[in-house]
């Protein structure tokens, strides 16, 4: 593909495609259009999707309203109660604390640590995120997430700036009110899926989400990887290739590796034929190195590595589990590899609204997509697939933690 092209696609689709809204369903029909234009059909493949329209979100501490936004999804009420900074979401003593608080927390609402907070009594809740050395004063719009809530009773919750958060600790706020109202629903989300048929019935599954979160352009995380999709797209429909190709673009990767899920949970009998699935989420940005995560048996590290080698090309490649599209399918039993270029944390920032071209290099997006289509070549080729259908029992486990089936040990 052409510098200018990528350049191109990454303007056509600079503005925010969250996951089940219409402009994801936009940038959905821009891949399948751009199937098209090469002669090729790609299909639209809707699923269902949780959403929600937020009528009204009031966060109010010691009398003074904060800005911010209602967790999607959390239900709708009021609920008014002392407040208490967490520090800790994992240290029993300080959990004791929150019965009967609305309780601020660091970081992301997650499965076990919500579990511990209704366990000892919490009434409402309050995230933050954001940098205070940043310019910007954006709310990031957070979601009650299914994994989170599944089998657990709701809880209110709102999400604020990192500035406020400062501000409500530094002044030793002592009550919080916090009133919601929304209108739950269940709406669409979508998969593009183009299939290149090989000479065998062999296939391989190329997976890339398209979708942005809700304050960012995603240029980075993953129009990249989506790009890279189309170029391979590309690359393979004039070229014999033994295996076929699926290429993938998922809807709602980023709440929650959704459009994978669906395609795995809708397409359970073509899993059967599919050797490897290989996933790019991130690539192409102008800094930092590129990594290979193989949700694999561990020979493939070394096969990466060396192969990286020959061609003259610079990997760190690892056995683990990847936080993204790849993973549902390694827990189907499809070996699974994602590539990424990670940027130092000073050089981009994803999941925000700084993820947009500036930090993007068409020259190394091209680089990127030149190795990963590259392997490809070997492994649509192969003889026999190098790659074993064998899930290594530390890889089970990691699974079993990633999706939550299964609680960490406490360190
Ligand atoms: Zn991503």
């Amino acid at each position: 593909m052409k510098l200018e092209k990528i350049d191109q696609i990454f303007q056509d689709t600079a503005y925010i495609h969250a996951g089940g809204t219409e402009e994801e369903l936009q940038v959905a029909k821009y891949f399948q259009d751009e199937c098209a234009k090469l002669g090729l059909e790609a299909v639209i493949e809707a699923f269902p999707i949780q959403m929600a329209n937020m009528q009204e979100a009031v966060l109010v501490v010691d009398g003074k309203e904060i800005k911010c936004e209602g967790y999607l999804n959390c239900g709708s009420g009021e609920v008014e109660a002392e407040l208490f900074y967490l520090r800790n979401v994992e240290d029993a003593y300080s959990l004791k604390q929150c019965k009967g608080k609305i309780v601020l927390f660091d970081g992301y609402l997650r499965r076990w640590s919500y579990m511990d907070m209704l366990a000892n009594g919490a009434v409402g809740f309050i995230t933050y995120d954001g940098n205070v050395h940043f310019p910007d004063y954006d709310i990031d719009k957070r979601e009650f997430r299914e994994m989170v809530a599944e089998g657990n009773e709701k809880m209110l919750g709102v999400h604020i700036n990192v500035r406020d958060a400062i501000e409500i600790v530094r002044s030793g706020a002592k009550t919080a009110k916090i009133v919601i109202k929304q209108e739950e629903y269940v709406g669409e989300s979508r998969n593009v899926v183009l299939d290149l048929p090989g000479e065998t019935d062999e296939y391989i599954a190329l997976t890339a989400h398209y979708d942005s979160v809700p304050l960012s352009h995603g240029a980075y995380d993953n129009m990249s990887g989506s790009v890279a999709l189309l170029a391979l797209a590309e690359s393979y429909m004039n070229k014999p290739h033994r295996r076929g190709l699926r290429f993938i673009w998922t809807g709602s990767e980023e709440r929650g590796l959704y459009g994978s899920k669906a395609y795995v949970r809708d397409h359970e009998d073509a899993l059967a034929n599919i050797d490897l699935c290989v996933n790019i989420d991130m690539i192409g940005c102008v800094m930092g190195g590129f990594i290979g995560v193989c949700t694999t048996e561990e020979k493939t590290v070394h096969y990466l590595e060396y192969f990286a080698n020959e061609v003259g090309f610079q990997i760190k490649a690892s056995q683990g589990v990847y936080s993204s599209d790849s993973t549902p399918f390694a827990d189907k039993g499809v070996p699974a590899i994602s590539f990424a270029r990670i940027s130092p944390g000073g050089c981009s920032a994803i999941h925000c609204s700084h993820d947009c071209l500036d930090i993007m290099s068409a020259q190394q997006m091209s680089d990127d997509i030149d190795f990963i289509d590259a392997f490809l070549d070997r492994m649509a080729n192969a003889k026999q697939m190098p790659v074993t259908k064998t899930m290594p029992d530390n890889m089970k486990e990691e699974l079993d933690k990633y999706l939550l089936r299964k609680r960490p040990e406490k360190k």
